[in-house]
């Protein structure tokens, strides 16, 4: 008695085990055949990687295992926020949370890459200390307050107009007309893209100023 198999491999029972015990020998068959192939040596020796150190030494689990990218609802386009290089970046979102930031391969700059530190970058958004609310040390006081984001930018609006109306000049000290202001200044970083250092360059202007740099020329 031997087993006997069909044109596509299918194991099937002998003639005298048909009907309900026939189907009982092939789920046996069966059983035994997946056993066999579960077992590592085996898919080392009859399969594609005789070294057994890919898919013969794979684990069930590593099998199922899949990329947080594939289940994602949608990605966002961005830019490293770390180093001047400004690596782009593609950030997986699911349930409005971030769930995954990769290097885009679409960008002629770094071509998919991330140094390990922009490949850390998901930390820097989901990590437990990320402050997410703004806080307020006042002048003389040894702790921090919390602030809402409305209060706190109108007192960071108050500061900017009373700098620029206490350094405002309408003449240099020539006579030179010039109507400027020297109390404000604007240093970049170098985390800074072309397009922010342009709107901080006309904003500041706009407002007077003409102490505007970048750390990247300095
Ligand atoms: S991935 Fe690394 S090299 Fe690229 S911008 Fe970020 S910190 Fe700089």
């Amino acid at each position: 008695m031997g087993t006997i198999r069909d044109g596509t491999g299918t194991v099937k029972a002998p003639r005298r085990f048909g009907g309900a015990p026939g189907r009982i020998w092939h789920i046996v068959a069966m059983g035994v055949r997946t056993w066999i192939e579960s077992w590592p040596v085996y898919r080392q020796v009859t399969g594609t990687d005789p070294l057994g150190r890919g898919k013969a030494a794979q684990s069930p689990h590593s099998r199922d295992l899949e990329p947080r990218t594939v289940t994602a609802d949608r990605v966002a386009h961005s830019v490293c926020p770390y180093c001047a290089v400004g690596c782009a970046q593609k950030v997986y979102v699911k349930d409005e949370q971030v769930v995954q930031i990769e290097g885009n391969p679409d960008s002629p700059i770094s071509r998919g890459r991330l140094c390990p530190k922009g490949s850390a970058s998901k930390q820097l958004v989901t990590g437990p200390q990320r402050e997410q609310k703004v806080l307020y040390r006042a002048p003389y006081a040894t702790s921090w307050s919390e602030l809402d984001l409305e209060t706190a930018m109108d007192m960071v609006t108050q500061r900017v107009l009373e700098a620029r109306r206490k350094g405002w000049q309408d003449v240099d000290p020539h006579g030179r007309k010039v109507r400027r202001t020297l109390g404000l200044a604007s240093l970049g970083g170098a985390t800074l893209d072309n397009e922010e250092n342009y709107l901080i360059k006309k904003l500041f202007t706009a407002a007077g100023a003409i102490q505007i740099e970048n750390q990247a020329r300095i």
